[in-house]
């Protein structure tokens, strides 16, 4: 989490009243999402500019981060400054209020909800009253309990862990630049954040060798660990195959059907007995809610801790709280299959959310009024490894199914972002900042060691 300073915070309990503050609309349907991720940001932009409601987008960052970018933040061949998007100004820009600080609670009786604001004086608590509480929270690798990994291995699920691993990783890199020695990392996970991670790191170590140590390559040990039978299990077999073959021809090694039972300084333990020596050890396995959510007075949650919601997106104990991403538990009503846990997702969710919030608003109706149900289109999958190769699969029901390889697949995958950059950003500014991006590419160091 970024530290800032507060100094005109009353603590403890300090009120915010969302209408107040809310850009100055008393009158407004006080709307308060928390989170300001992929879904959250998009929600809060598009019903700021419709200016129908007083907006406040809470998060415990200070900036906005497309998060299926961290594995090339944390392995230093993008730079997070320039796509992070500033919560304050895109408020400012879009007719919302951004509010610093970390969800603690929800009075739901009171209709508030509680945040921890990192202040010059400690973390004084405020809350914001709300007519609609829109929860985006996102989620976490779940480590199942699984002893030493908590103290022993690394995550990269928001930037801030994403930087922390750059900086672990370079000093490793760092230490055996020129002065021999094995760089051995191991990732635990085969899904696409493990998989397109391991592809990352290889493709920096081939930059780096550049650097006056042309025998790095050769002195890295990567292993990638997966307990299921094969890599990418959401991908068609196919896909799977090829990634593992890419990734071995990348000497990459690939274990499926390991599975970690303890992690220490040292490297990891197999259930079958065996060991995996590692230095720096990732931990990219599985997904949960963040653990804040189970305290949160009363809602339902799922096995994996996510608050259960109505294909209206409304949680299923209290319709003026509703839950989008990686945090909600929804069951897609057509297909009886949970709605995956993936940015694609999570933007269908925003967007119908916006689109159908912002209609009721526009019909002056209130947020209590019945929302359409949310349908998830799966528009195909697409994992990028690297400046290596990419694979997509194309949704069945939009595009007829059908594969993308190579630079296609590569090219699909940057497309999805930068569709969410020029939303954010509206497209004088997302256009510009794409072509800037591809500048800085051509000017600046293809890894960033600083
Ligand atoms: C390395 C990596 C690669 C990925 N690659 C892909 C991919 O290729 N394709 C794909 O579809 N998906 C991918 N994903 C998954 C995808 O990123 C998520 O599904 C998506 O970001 C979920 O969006 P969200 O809005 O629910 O949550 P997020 O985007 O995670 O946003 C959550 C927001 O909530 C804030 N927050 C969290 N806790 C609190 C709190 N207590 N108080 C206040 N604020 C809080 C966070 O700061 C963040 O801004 C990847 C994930 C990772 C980690």
């Amino acid at each position: 989490m970024h530290a800032f300073k507060l100094t005109n915070i009353d603590a403890p309990n300090n009120v915010a009243d969302a209408g107040e503050n809310g850009v100055g609309m008393t009158d407004k349907a006080r709307i308060v999402i928390v989170g300001g991720g992929v879904a959250g940001i998009e929600v809060a932009t598009s019903l700021g500019r419709g200016g129908r409601a007083a907006v406040i987008l809470a998060d415990r960052s200070l900036s906005h981060v497309w998060k299926p970018m961290l594995h090339t933040f944390a392995a230093g061949t993008a730079r997070a400054d320039r796509q992070t998007v500033d919560f304050f100004a895109q408020a400012r820009r879009n007719g919302f209020r951004f509010q610093p600080g970390v969800l603690t609670g929800v009075d739901r009786t009171a209709k508030r909800v509680k945040l921890a604001v990192e202040a010059a004086e400690g973390r004084p608590e405020i809350d914001l009253a709300y007519d609609l509480l829109v929860l985006a929270v996102g989620s976490r690798a779940n480590d199942f309990g699984t002893p030493g990994v908590a103290e022993h291995c690394l995550t990269i699920d928001d930037l801030s862990e994403a930087e922390h691993f750059h900086d672990q990783f370079r000093r490793h890199l760092l230490a055996r630049l020129d002065r021999g020695g094995r760089l051995e990392i191991a990732i635990v996970g085969g899904g696409a954040t493990g998989v397109e991670l391991a592809a990352e790191l290889k493709h920096a170590i081939d930059l780096l060798s550049t650097y006056g140590s042309p025998d790095l390559p050769q002195r890295l040990r990567l292993t990638l660990i997966e307990s299921g039978p094969r890599l990418l299990p959401a991908f068609p077999d196919k896909v799977s195959r090829a990634a593992a073959r890419t990734l071995s021809d990348l000497a990459v090694e690939v274990r499926t059907g390991a599975m970690v039972i303890a992690a220490d300084a040292t490297g990891f333990t197999l259930k079958d007995g065996s060991r995996i020596s590692a230095g720096l050890k990732v931990w990219a396995a599985g997904v949960k809610a963040p653990d804040v959510l189970a305290g949160l007075d009363g809602l339902e949650r799922s096995r994996t801790g996510q608050l259960v919601v109505g294909p209206d997106l409304r949680t299923t104990c209290d319709p003026a709280i509703l839950a989008l991403g990686d945090c909600a538990g929804l069951v897609d009503p057509q297909t009886g299959k949970p709605v995956p846990a993936t940015a694609q997702a999570a933007r269908q969710q925003a967007q119908h959310l916006a689109r159908h919030l912002g209609r009721v608003l526009a019909r002056g109706d209130t947020v209590a009024s019945p929302l359409p149900p949310f349908h998830y289109v799966e528009k195909g999958a697409i994992v990028s490894l690297a400046d290596f190769n990419g694979w997509g699969t194309l949704g069945r029901y939009t595009f007829g199914g059908g594969h993308l390889s190579g630079l296609s697949a590569r090219l699909t995958h940057d497309l999805l972002y930068r569709q969410h950059q020029i939303g954010l950003l509206g497209p004088v500014r997302g256009t510009l900042t794409w072509l800037l991006d591809d500048l800085d590419h051509l000017i600046s160091p293809p890894v960033k060691l600083d």
